[in-house]
């Protein structure tokens, strides 16, 4: 019986994050011959991943371009697509997520009438504008794909409310597979810096915030609430690996670089990131990933955001969303620091995302789709 041949097709930091186990897996399957492609719709942020996991992609658009719009990322991978999927005429192309890279490559594949499976499908705020262009990303991709790897059954439900009736299934989100591969053993930080900053006693705060509709006035107040924070406790450590888009940058840097006990440490690679986040008191952040993988670490998150597709982990209780306003932000993240009670009670909460096993998941599905397995894996179920 001939391979089954999935392409994958990926562009951002995040996405490689969540792709690599399932390329992993996919390559490390019998049966099945996967190849990789990727938009690098980020361009320095994609390389340091895909050597952490091992992946080296079989081709690569290199779109980004200075001062990128949405349409240039989307019509330059839409065009750098096409040969390719020609050429390969893959079984199914498999894409992630919200980017412009996941609508690109479904849009692609669906010209050519390839099957579409969805990894990350389902998450939905019903604000078109909010997370944007994210929100109507995936909603669209929903509509082109034919195979919808849903993480949660919250995220399922979403989508059969939406009138999609078939081939909807709950995986677990692949991120908490990564984890499993990066926070094993006994480790150390690479950089020394970080090494000795977390060494110290004391609370340790994790920040990241880059979103779009928080550019201006909400990052300004993310950052007044941190130094708030550091002025009240003296032994508390901010640390912060700042996006490099020159719009944070540009805001965060007057407001809290080369401040006391506040860290601008710069994008992190995979491993120490998440090897940071299990060290790490509790996390603040407007990153859809990292509201995925603390709970999974046990760290509680405020999230820094006014709404979020992810509202499993604020039900589990891992999670609240703290808004975008200075006095809300501090007040949790006081309570988070004195109140042990509220501290112990979201760290100990269910992680709501994944048990590590999403990528054989789907795998199993597209193997029992293609005919070589007689059912694929049970479904993704929170452990309570
Ligand atoms: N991440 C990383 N290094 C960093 C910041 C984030 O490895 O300096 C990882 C993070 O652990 C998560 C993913 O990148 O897996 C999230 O990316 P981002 O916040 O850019 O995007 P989002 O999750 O909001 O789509």
């Amino acid at each position: 019986m001939a391979n089954i041949k999935v392409l994958s097709v990926f562009g951002t930091r995040p996405e490689a994050i969540k792709m690599a186990p399932v390329c992993r897996a996919l390559s490390e399957t019998g049966g099945i011959a996967s190849v990789c492609c990727v938009t690098g719709q980020q361009r320095d942020l994609l390389p340091p991943m895909l050597a952490h996991f091992g992946i080296k992609p079989d081709y690569d658009l290199n779109i980004m371009g200075h001062n990128q719009t949405l349409t240039d990322i989307t019509v330059n991978a839409l065009t750098g697509l096409e040969p390719i999927l020609r050429e390969e005429k893959p079984d199914v192309l498999l894409c992630h997520g919200d980017t412009s890279t996941t609508l690109a490559a479904a849009l692609a594949a669906f010209y050519q009438k390839i099957p579409v499976g969805h990894v990350e499908a389902g998450l939905r705020t019903y604000d078109r504008y909010s997370p944007y262009p994210e929100e109507m990303n995936r909603t669209v991709v929903s509509r082109l794909a034919m195979f919808h790897f849903c993480p949660t059954v919250q995220n399922k439900r979403n989508l059969e409310k939406e009138g999609v009736a078939r081939h909807l299934y709950v995986t677990g989100n692949t991120v908490i597979d990564a984890i499993s591969q990066t926070v094993a053993g006994d480790y150390d930080f690479s950089s020394p810096t970080l090494q000795e900053i977390v060494g110290r006693d004391g609370p340790i705060v994790l920040v990241t915030a880059h979103r779009r509709e928080n550019y201006g006035i909400p990052l300004e107040n993310i950052c007044r609430a941190i130094l708030d924070l550091t002025q009240k406790f003296p032994d508390l450590r901010v640390i912060w690996p700042e996006h490099p888009s020159p719009v944070v940058r540009g805001t965060i840097y007057p407001l809290v670089r080369g401040k006391p006990n506040i860290y601008l440490v710069g994008p992190l690679d995979v491993l120490q990131m998440h090897r940071l986040m299990a060290k790490c008191t509790f996390v603040m952040t407007d990153s859809g990933g990292l509201q995925e993988e603390a709970p999974a670490l046990g760290k509680p998150v405020l999230v820094l955001r006014r709404e979020t597709e992810r509202p499993e982990a604020i039900e589990a209780g891992t999670a609240i969303l703290a808004g975008i306003e200075r006095e809300r932000i501090t007040k949790l993240a006081c309570a988070l620091i004195e109140d042990a009670g509220l501290y112990n009670k979201m760290a100990s909460a269910v992680n709501p995302y994944g048990d590590g096993h999403a990528s054989r998941r789907i795998i199993s599905f597209l193997q029992w789709h293609f005919g070589r397995l007689a059912a694929p894996l049970d479904e993704f179920e929170v452990q309570a």
